[in-house]
């Protein structure tokens, strides 16, 4: 039976027992230009990322593609490469300092909720850590400190939330390190096999064992790279044509919202309608102008 008043629950029960901070209106939040986490383990990460790509670059220009004779081969490979590194690294900067889909802080205040007109018997759901009013697939993340609407998970590599916003630029991530780790892999097998019988100092500007410890870090950085990041797009791709996040897989949520295609949900993440823009990481999807709050009844 509906209760005539709308109801009000603290979702994250562990913490009942605790009072939760006095919520104050949500103006007092400032509004800063660009999204970015303070968070020293996901700061060390996200440059240790940069850092790889990096050196990746160094040792697929400077120890194969320059000293070789072939000039096509190092324009098409190094045009290709660079091109994959450069996306690669846009995407990671967007994931990075996109907001994922942050609600607004402190808004749970009786005015705010007053405001919302609910009707009898609505419940609304409140985050009693960043005391704000939480819409429906929203998850409270500690290292962010606030609730994250479609929250997957938390990535310190690229030290920002995966959520409703920012996910079409951490699959791009994924997507593109996943592509040069492939080429650097091809590149290092063919570099091997050419110099293999060669003289190899004709080969590289740098003595033999530096370029064989060289491209074997390449290797094993490739390798590495290669299964973490195919992993993760093989995981993102399936959670977002299921339209199930990560967190409500884990925690075998109960699916409170409508079922649709597998097209749909991907162009729900990745725009509408299916464009060059959905492989670009300087490209907006468009979200929707539908209502952030959506209250379970
Ligand atoms: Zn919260
Ligand atoms: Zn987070």
């Amino acid at each position: 039976m509906r209760s005539p008043v709308p109801r009000f629950r603290d979702v994250e029960r562990q913490a009942s027992g605790l009072q939760p901070p006095q919520c104050l209106p949500s103006c007092h939040e400032r509004q800063s230009s660009m999204w970015f986490i303070k968070d020293a383990c996901g700061i060390v990460c996200a440059i240790i990322t940069w850092f790889l790509v990096f050196f990746a670059e160094f040792v697929v220009l400077f120890v194969m593609l320059i000293p070789s004779k072939n000039l096509t081969y190092s324009l098409v490979n190094g045009t290709l490469f660079n091109s994959l590194a450069f996306l690669a690294l846009a995407s990671h900067f967007r994931a990075m300092c996109t907001d994922p889909g942050a609600v607004p802080k402190g808004n749970a205040t009786k005015e705010y909720i007053e405001s919302l007109q609910l009707k009898p018997g609505q419940v609304v759901y409140k985050c009693p850590k960043c005391c704000s009013i939480k819409p429906d697939r929203a998850h409270h993340c500690s290292v962010c400190k606030r609730c994250i609407r479609k929250m997957d998970h938390h990535c310190p590599w690229v030290n920002n939330c995966v959520g409703e916003n920012n996910q079409k630029y951490f699959v791009l991530f994924t997507m593109y390190i996943c592509l040069i780790s492939l080429h650097s892999l091809v590149m290092v097998v063919f570099h091997f096999l050419n110099c293999f019988e060669d003289d190899w100092t004709k080969c590289s500007t740098f003595s033999p064992p530096a370029t064989v410890i060289l491209l074997i870090l390449l290797c094993f950085e490739g390798l590495l790279f290669l299964i973490f990041t195919s992993v993760m797009f093989g995981t993102q791709v399936h959670s977002i044509c299921t339209d199930e996040t990560g967190i409500e897989q884990l925690k075998k949520e109960e699916r409170r919202w409508a079922k649709k295609t597998k097209w749909m949900n991907m162009k729900a993440v990745f725009g509408h309608p299916f464009s060059i823009a959905w492989f670009s990481p300087f490209s907006t999807p468009d979200h929707g102008k539908a209502d952030p709050y959506q209250y379970v009844v």
